[in-house]
């Protein structure tokens, strides 16, 4: 039987999704969307054949032909939309961020252990990317030892002018390495510093680029380097330094391509290139376990722990010191 799904948000992400559920996954189908905006609900309807529009998320959180909600509306809309769901007890996939505050993550984390089940997946899609797993694969395997360092490095081409802000590279940006290098480490971050270089002068006045260091709970460190004005494309690197051994993500293009005495081959140019396999994984992995009534992936604890480490390390990039990171009991709902 087919998963029907009431999409909340109907912007970039959320059509991209449709698009997915629609033509790309099994099992799954769109029956109904909506949007703060009408005309936009309405033109994202017309891309999926069975769905209704509907006025507010309410409503649609509530209406019979929708088995599971995907919400991709903006961060400080999703508690909203999220607590309705878990009421009705119906499966979640939330873009990231779980929620914009650390009050708002535990609310939804309560509201989630009181149904005694996992009901949301949070979208951190790097943990579907081929890569990631591979790199996550050969950690846990013990091949390469205990890991003691992993090196981020997140770059994007450009950010939109005028409307992206010094405190995005690390609440829009860098929450991605955040949630790798917790599930790569197996382990929470205990502190946090943020340095910034000299500006790069071809971007804006933004604090680009920055420098991370996290200081995970058992003492190995994860360090990132976010620079969102590089021009040369969008490069995603990443590099685990262990006891007996090493281990990196390889080059994303599939060729090298050797002329003119050189070789070169494709850097993507944004995030959607890059990832896009992920998400349509990320996505089948929640259409199967919402079809059975829950949720695996990123949880809701997942999204807590990472606005913690996020607000600590706005908090650090703007006082210039080290921010500890303080996190509530991890209910046992969430694992150890
Ligand atoms: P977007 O293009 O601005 O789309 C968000 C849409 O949600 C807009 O149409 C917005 O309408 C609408 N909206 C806002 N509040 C709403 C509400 N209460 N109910 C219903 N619709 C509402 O943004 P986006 O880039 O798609 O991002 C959406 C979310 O996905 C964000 O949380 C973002 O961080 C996340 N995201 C994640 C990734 C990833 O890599 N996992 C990538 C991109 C985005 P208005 O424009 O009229 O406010």
């Amino acid at each position: 039987m087919s998963l029907r799904i009431g999409v909340i948000g109907t912007g970039m992400i959320g059509q991209d999704h449709i698009r997915r559920i629609t033509h790309v996954l099994p099992n799954c189908e769109v029956t109904a969307v909506t949007d703060v905006d009408r005309a936009r609900a309405e033109s994202a309807a017309a891309m999926t054949p069975n769905a209704a529009v509907y006025d507010a998320a309410a409503p649609l959180i509530a209406a019979d032909n929708v088995d599971a909600v995907l919400i991709a509306s903006w961060g400080p809309a999703h508690e909203e939309a999220i607590l309705p769901a878990l009421d009705a007890g119906k499966p979640i996939f939330c873009e990231k961020p779980l929620a914009t505050t650390q009050d708002a993550c535990l609310r939804i984390i309560d509201a989630e252990v009181a149904t005694g089940r996992r009901l949301i997946q949070v979208g951190f899609m790097r943990r579907y990317d081929a890569a990631y797993k591979a790199l996550k694969a050969t950690v846990d395997s013990g091949e390469i030892g205990a890991p003691l360092l992993f090196h981020s490095v997140h770059r994007n081409a450009s950010v939109p002018k005028g409307l992206y802000t010094s405190d995005m590279a690390v609440s829009d940006t860098m929450v991605h390495d955040i949630d790798v290098s917790r599930w790569l480490l197996d382990d929470e971050v205990a502190r946090v510093r943020v340095t910034a270089a000299k500006p790069n002068s071809l971007g804006e006045d933004l604090r680009d680029p920055i420098f991370a260091v996290m200081e995970m709970r058992g003492g190995a460190l994860a360090t990132v380097e976010v620079s969102v004005n590089i021009g040369y494309g969008y490069d995603i690197r990443g590099e685990i330094s262990a006891e007996k051994g090493a281990a990196s993500l390889g080059e994303s293009n599939p060729i090298l391509v050797k002329t003119s005495e050189k070789f070169s081959g494709r850097v993507p140019a944004d995030w959607r290139e890059r990832f896009i396999a992920a998400y349509d994984a990320e996505i089948a992995e929640w259409v199967i376990a919402a079809s059975k009534g829950g949720a695996t992936g990123p949880s809701a604890w997942d999204g807590y722990a990472i606005t913690a480490v996020s607000d600590a390390a706005l908090k650090a990039a703007n006082t210039g010191e080290a921010a500890d990171v303080t996190l509530v009991d991890r209910p046992a709902l969430y694992g150890n």
